[in-house]
């Protein structure tokens, strides 16, 4: 037997007995003549005490023990002397006096100190060396707390009727916006498997089968640029219900979510509940991006109208052509220097703004930037109409609605940053509805799905397909938190006639309908039932609920930034032999 208990788990209800631990050495020190250790398992650390009296034997040996080497110790509990306990660890009113020490598995010298929480290594050296990353503190935390993620949403759904079915990874294109990874045949020479960027179709192949309710914690596969935080692979909760409407769905995961914040994060506060819903519409014109951070102010406003009237070209010409002027106001800003300022309208530039005017309201009135173009009336209707007072600077966007929008947006997201706006314990869950069923890619200049193309348009513009693409709302809607899209999903379309005009608005072919998505038809001609769903993503709940800055950190065996596998060496050349089998010869 390697151990009769866990080293987190005593406590002074332990004290008496003999008990045999198994772990790393988290810690060493020697204080006169006495040797003390700080043992590690997944639990927790608890001290022990090596008494000199100890066979010499064992003293030789514990001589040598270093940093994560792996002990069995037996030993009694103790109770710390008075003035000895250690509040900061949860064993700290007891210690373990060894009587036997054994050595299970030495150590080489680490690449990195495990017994700490700071990164003191880059994250190509954690990564590479993760087995040992895993053992700090922090990282096993983040392990625990996404298993303890998972099971709360296993037993919510099991709990409503949920059954969890898994899907194939091996199988053909589910497009949800991005490329495939590949799987060639061996057996049949030139022929692939795709892995699915989602389980959309079986999801909803399982709803023609009768499943009724069915989740499944699914891996997902985009072979998508690694700009940001993305993962090749990553996991949803996916889920489908049938006869369903949109707000049965809704009022499922919200349920989910609010109900899952006090069990496995309690220090997390809920924003709102009810979880309040926005338009899409509503969305871009208040917070200016589809995935608001709603933990702060600072909300857009249109104020074309205060500068109808306006002797500023730029503004004039943006309302001549058709724009709008809005404008964000932030507090306590009114003193950013020149450079400060200068820097952001670079920012600003990079969502497609052409400059950033700005002004700031001092006792003495408006200062600095436009303020000369700007009247004494102006500048009081700006004033009652944006609440902005003493301390605050306006910063304007002029252009076309949709670049205002953006910019405007993002720079909210900068000032969030910056003064620290946002209370890093709440929750702020939202729901997001109404998209547009279609985006017009101008590049391609086609129509594509603005969400995925199995998603149901609203049926009361189903006419406007042919007519006016761009104003056909979809079914679709979106969760969000704290700046994130943290799942999507949608009533589906379940009729074939619709899922085929859906194909041929997308240019598909009828030969490539066929060949693609040929299964799908076929199953809804015989009786598929309404339905619908959504996938959380579960690595960026994690991140957020375990206050990381992205989700490698949440994710046990992530690839790096630049998509590898620093630790296995993937990928990495195959055999020629291998390739031979695969029919695959490069050009
Ligand atoms: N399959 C969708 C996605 O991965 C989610 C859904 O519509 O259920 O985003």
């Amino acid at each position: 037997m390697y151990r009769t208990h866990t080293c987190g788990e005593l406590r002074a209800s332990h004290a008496g007995q003999t008990i045999t631990l198994s772990g790393w050495v988290h810690r060493r020190r020697d204080h006169g003549g006495v040797a003390f250790f700080d043992l590690r398992d997944r639990s927790g650390l608890v001290q022990i005490t090596i008494n000199p009296d100890l066979s010499k034997e064992s003293l030789d040996l514990v001589a040598n023990v270093r940093m994560e080497w792996v002990l069995q110790i037996e030993g009694i509990v103790q109770l710390r002397p008075d003035g000895m306990q250690n509040p900061k660890m949860e064993t700290g009113e007891v210690e373990i006096i060894a009587r036997e020490v054994k050595v299970l598995n030495p150590a080489k010298t680490l690449p990195f100190m495990v017994s700490t929480d700071t990164d003191l290594a880059d994250e190509n050296t954690r990564l590479k060396y993760r087995y040992l990353d895993l053992r700090r503190e922090r990282l096993t935390k983040n392990m625990v707390l996404r298993h303890k993620v998972i099971k709360f949403m296993r037993d919510y759904l099991d709990e409503r009727g949920f059954i969890e079915i898994e899907t194939p990874i091996m199988f053909k294109a589910t497009p949800e916006g991005a490329r495939d990874y590949l799987v060639p045949s061996r057996v049949y020479p030139g022929q692939f498997y795709a892995l699915p960027q989602s389980p959309q179709q079986l999801k909803q192949l399982l709803m023609v089968a009768g499943m009724d309710k069915y989740f499944q914690i699914a891996r997902c596969f985009r072979d998508e640029d690694l700009r940001g935080d993305r993962q090749p692979e990553f996991t949803q909760l996916d889920l489908e219900m049938s006869f369903v409407h949109r707000d049965d769905v809704l009022a499922l995961v919200e349920g989910l979510f609010t109900e899952m914040l006090p069990a496995v994060a309690p220090h997390k506060k809920l924003f709102s509940s009810p979880w309040p819903k926005f338009s899409y519409h509503e969305v871009l014109e208040r917070f200016g991006s589809d995935k608001p951070d709603l933990r702060f102010g600072m909300e857009l406003m249109d104020v074309s109208d205060v500068f109808a009237k306006s002797e500023f070209k730029v503004f004039q010409s943006t309302l001549d052509a058709g724009g709008v002027i809005k404008c964000l106001v932030a507090p306590k800003s009114a003193d950013m220097s020149r450079k400060e300022l200068d820097g952001l309208t670079e920012v600003a530039k990079t969502f497609g703004a052409k400059g950033m005017p700005y002004m700031a309201v001092t006792a003495e009135g408006m200062k600095g930037g436009i303020a000369k173009f700007v009247t004494e009336e102006e500048f009081a209707a700006l004033k009652s109409k944006t609440g902005a007072g003493v301390g605050d600077l306006i910063i304007f966007a002029t252009d076309a609605r949709a670049v205002v929008n953006k910019t405007l947006g993002g720079l909210r997201l900068w000032f969030r940053d910056k003064l620290d706006l946002a209370d890093k314990n709440m929750m702020a869950f939202a729901w997001v509805v109404d998209f547009p069923f279609f985006a017009y890619n101008e590049e391609n200049k086609a129509w594509e799905s603005e969400h995925h193309p199995f998603t149901m348009p609203k049926m009361e513009d189903l006419d406007k397909f042919d007519t006016d693409p761009g104003a056909v709302a979809s079914d679709a809607y979106d969760m969000v938190c704290n700046g994130y899209e943290t799942a999507s999903g949608s009533i589906r379309i379940h009729r074939r006639d619709i899922q085929m005009k859906m194909f041929q608005m997308l240019g598909l072919t009828d030969e490539e309908i066929q060949a693609k998505f040929g299964h799908m038809l076929e199953a809804f001609e015989y009786g598929a039932p309404p339905h619908g769903g959504m996938a959380p993503g579960i690595d960026r709940l994690v991140m957020l609920l375990a206050d990381e800055p992205n989700i490698r950190e949440v994710i046990a065996f992530p690839k790096n930034q630049a998509g590898r596998d620093v630790m296995a060496d993937a990928p990495s050349e195959v055999e020629p032999k291998q390739l031979k089998e695969l029919h695959i010869k490069f050009n």
